[in-house]
């Protein structure tokens, strides 16, 4: 035992050092006057190109298009992958006890067949966890923001999309799903980052040595897709009428020969344990009532960095191969000036990831910021005061409110200091019996006895009311 250690220290000292840099077959030593032939660099992984990346929240979302991907798939010969930001763990299931992690599993599963009826075989899940509330910012928080970007950034290195398809980036009067907006973020910042070589640059290293084990980085490269479309589950989507192209499923697949609202309503059918989507689908395969999937796809057009039209077809200007990195705007701080007001939360946030984003049509798609109240709710409407002059201020923010509302906390004398951003947190109980009706609630905020800024905000109460 003694001997064969000694040989093992004499071993390591004398011997020299492996060079681990320069470990590839292809990198072996010539003898004087030859040349080796260097193999070919392997090409990116064909299997895994796609025309198509679908990014959404929750495994059934990918439904809001499928009406639209029957034609580009089965008729446009596009090849489509997926990714679900979360299994969709809290959705509840109507078919079994199976809930939290289990449902996940299961839901996952239905997504995986209903896209594999469609030929669509390459799904992945972020992990993310179900996280219901209409905060984008709170389900960038529990998915882990930045672990779920380097997921989708590597995603979309892998299938090189021509076009991400994702929800919109926008609070909306409807469903408004924190984590729909939370999948629309991330897509957008992966479109802007995965062109980037120096955005996780580990994703394109290339190995030391590809056939070898351990490598620790992962040898993929830049790709910028070419357009992000977004689509909505606002109440209503006529605001989103010549924002895109429009897509009607009552079309023919001629490769089908049958409706591609049928088609949305066979592939919506897998998630069986989701009453408002699986189930309903499955019922108008039984009774032949397609009313619901007879509504046209409505896509918008977030930003493009080909020629074509904004109503033009999905894939109008788009050729094959890779184009040159297109860089965002970034953030650029604004140039305010003495004191101001403006809605705070989501609204804020969005105006200033638009910009950043180069997203510059997004701005004037909802020109007056909205929300949907449920009859009774406890509204919370963040409002952000701004101090941006050399002196302490004091700034009185007081609420104008439709009749039905009462107001539990808001209207104060807030102390900002020079240069701060005073976060107020103002909080509403909405009307108890309202119908569904838009009404706005008013702020003024005055300083030294002048009124230095206002807000106003449409609220549409009676949500659940809304007609589907
Ligand atoms: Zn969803």
């Amino acid at each position: 035992m003694r001997n064969t250690l000694m040989l093992v220290l004499i071993l390591f000292f004398v011997l020299p050092a492996p060079r681990v840099w320069a470990a590839g077959a292809a990198i072996q030593s010539a003898g004087p006057g030859q040349i080796h032939e260097a193999e070919q660099n392997p090409e990116p992984d064909a299997r895994f190109k796609a025309d198509i990346l679908v990014i959404v929240a929750h495994p059934d979302d990918e439904t809001m298009v499928t009406g639209y991907l029957a034609r580009a798939i089965f008729d446009g010969q596009k090849r489509v992958a997926a990714i679900f930001g979360t299994p969709g763990n809290s959705g509840g299931d109507v078919v079994s006890n199976a809930q939290a992690a289990a449902l996940g599993d299961v839901r996952i599963t239905e997504a995986r067949e209903a896209l594999a009826s469609f030929g669509v075989l390459h799904v992945w899940c972020l992990g993310g966890p179900d996280t219901p509330g209409e905060d984008v910012r709170r389900s960038l928080e529990t998915w882990n923001h930045g672990n779920a970007l380097w997921q989708t950034v590597r995603l979309v290195r892998l299938t090189r999309p021509e076009v991400i398809l994702t929800w919109l980036p926008d609070f909306v009067v409807g469903e408004n799903h924190d984590d729909h907006q939370a999948a629309a973020v991330i897509a957008t910042e992966a479109f802007d980052m995965a062109g980037d070589p120096t955005a996780f640059p580990e994703q394109v290293a290339p190995p030391d040595n590809r056939t070898a084990v351990s490598n620790l980085t992962e040898g993929l490269q830049p790709w910028q897709p070419k357009k992000i479309y977004y689509f909505s589950d606002a109440a209503s989507t006529d605001f989103l009428i010549g924002k895109g192209p429009e897509y009607n499923t009552t079309d023919i697949s001629l490769s089908k020969n049958l409706p591609y609202y049928k088609l949305a309503a066979q592939e919506m059918a897998y998630h069986l344990t989701q009453d408002d989507t699986g189930q309903l689908a499955k019922h108008a395969l039984e009774t032949g009532d397609f009313t619901y999937f007879k509504q046209p796809v409505r896509l918008v057009l977030g930003k493009s960095l080909v020629a074509g039209d904004i109503t033009g077809d999905v894939f109008e200007g788009i050729t094959s191969g890779a184009i040159p990195y297109a860089p965002a705007r970034g953030y650029r701080a604004g140039a305010r000036k003495g004191i101001s007001v403006e809605l705070g939360g989501p609204w804020a946030y969005y105006q200033e990831f638009w910009q950043a984003h180069s997203l510059d049509r997004m701005a004037e798609l909802i020109k007056t910021p909205e929300m949907g109240v449920d009859n009774g709710e406890q509204v919370h409407v963040p409002i952000l005061i701004h101090n941006d002059t050399d002196e302490a201020v004091e700034v009185v923010l007081a609420s104008t409110l439709p009749p039905g509302w009462k107001e539990l906390r808001g209207t104060a004398r807030y102390p900002v200091r020079p240069h701060e951003v005073y976060p107020a947190q103002t909080v509403y109980e909405a009307p108890t019996t309202a119908k569904p009706e838009s009404q706005t609630l008013h702020w003024k905020a005055e300083s030294r006895g002048a009124v230095v800024g206002t807000i106003a905000l449409r609220v549409v109460t009676d949500r659940q009311g809304l007609p589907q």
